[in-house]
C-alpha cells in the first residue's frame, strides 16, 4: 500500500513538528492501552493515553487540550467494540490514522441490560487476548515507523511472553478457589473475559458503564444471588463509585473484597502502574477476599 504508507510518513512528519520532538507519537485512548504501545514501541516512538489514570473512559468527554494533542498525533489506537463511546465523534475532523487493537478478538457477548448480544469491550482483561493487541500494535508501529520494524516485532515477542506468564499465574491461582466460592461480584460487568479464563461465574449490578446504571432493580438482583450463592467478598471497580455495592454489603454481610482495576491504570506510585501489575493485582484482592485469608 504505497499511497497509505506515504500518507503515514507525511503525517508522521508533520507531527513531528508540532510536538516539537523527534519521535513520532502515538495517542491512545486509555492508560492500559498506553503502556502496553509502550512495552511494543519501547524507545522509538512517544505514546501518551488521552484520559488520565484514574478517568472513567466509556462516558469520557475530550477536552479542546485533547484535540489539539491528537491533532499533532501521527496515530492514535482504540480499543473498539463500543468501549470508547465519544471516539468516532472525537477523530470525526482529524486527518490521522487510527488503528483499533482489539481487532481479531473472539468476542464474549454481553449477557444482560441494554448491551444485550453486544460485545463485552472489555477483552484486555484476558491476557490472552491483550497479546493479540500487542500484535496489532506492533504491525501498526511497523507501518508508522517502517525503519525499526523489526525492534516492534522483536519488543512484542519478549512481552507476549510476559503477558502468557501472567495468564498462567491467573488461571492456576484462580483455579485454586473451591467450587462454592467460584462467584465474581462486581459494579460493571468488565470481567467476562477474566471469568471465562479462570472459571469462575460473573455477576455484576450493571453491564457498562453508563448514564443508567445502579438502578434498584440492578441492586435488587445483585442481593439476591450473592445471598443465593452464599457470595462471601464482593467488589468494585476503581473508576466508579463503589456504594452501589456497598448497598449489597449492607443487605447481604459479604464482605467488600477490595477495589478492582479495569478500565484505568493507576498513577505511578498507585498499586497497577503497569498492565500486568493490574492483572495480577485483581487475581490477588479476588482470591485473598473469596478465601477470607486477609481482605482489603
Ligand atoms: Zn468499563
Amino acid at each position: 500500500m504505497p499511497a497509505a504508507a506515504l500518507l503515514l510518513s507525511l503525517t508522521a512528519c508533520s507531527g513531528t513538528a508540532a510536538s516539537n520532538n523527534s519521535k513520532p507519537v502515538v495517542l491512545t485512548t486509555f492508560t492500559v492501552l498506553a503502556d502496553m504501545a509502550e512495552n511494543v514501541a519501547g524507545d522509538h516512538l512517544q505514546v501518551e493515553s488521552i484520559t488520565k489514570a484514574g478517568a472513567e473512559i466509556h462516558g469520557y468527554e475530550p477536552t479542546p487540550g485533547d484535540i489539539r494533542k491528537a491533532s499533532g498525533a501521527d496515530l492514535i489506537l482504540d480499543n473498539g467494540m463500543n468501549l470508547e463511546a465519544w471516539f468516532e465523534q472525537f477523530t470525526a475532523g482529524l486527518d490521522v490514522p487510527r488503528v483499533t487493537v482489539s481487532d481479531g478478538i473472539d468476542p464474549v457477548d454481553i449477557a444482560e441490560d441494554a448491551y444485550k448480544g453486544l460485545p463485552n469491550p472489555h477483552a484486555w482483561m484476558s491476557p490472552l487476548n491483550a497479546q493479540v493487541y500487542v500484535d496489532n500494535m506492533a504491525e501498526a508501529f511497523a507501518e508508522l515507523d517502517p525503519d525499526n520494524a523489526e525492534a516492534f516485532r522483536s519488543n512484542a515477542e519478549g512481552y507476549k511472553q510476559e503477558l502468557q506468564a501472567v495468564q498462567d499465574e491467573l488461571v492456576t491461582e484462580l483455579g485454586t478457589l473451591p467450587e462454592h466460592q467460584r462467584a465474581l461480584v462486581t459494579c460493571e460487568g468488565a470481567f467476562s473475559y477474566l471469568a471465562r479464563d479462570a472459571g469462575l461465574r460473573e455477576r455484576y449490578i450493571w453491564a457498562v458503564n453508563a448514564e443508567q446504571q445502579a438502578t434498584p432493580q440492578q441492586i435488587a438482583a445483585a442481593i439476591e444471588f450473592v445471598r443465593a450463592n452464599r457470595v462471601p467478598a464482593v467488589f468494585c471497580e476503581s473508576t466508579v463509585s463503589d456504594a452501589p455495592m456497598q448497598q449489597v454489603v449492607g443487605a447481604t454481610g459479604a464482605a467488600f473484597g477490595g477495589v478492582l482495576y479495569v478500565d484505568s491504570l493507576s498513577e505511578e506510585d498507585g498499586p497497577v502502574p503497569t498492565y500486568l501489575d493490574l492483572i495480577r493485582h485483581d487475581t490477588r484482592i479476588i482470591i485473598s477476599a473469596l478465601t477470607g485469608t486477609g481482605a482489603q
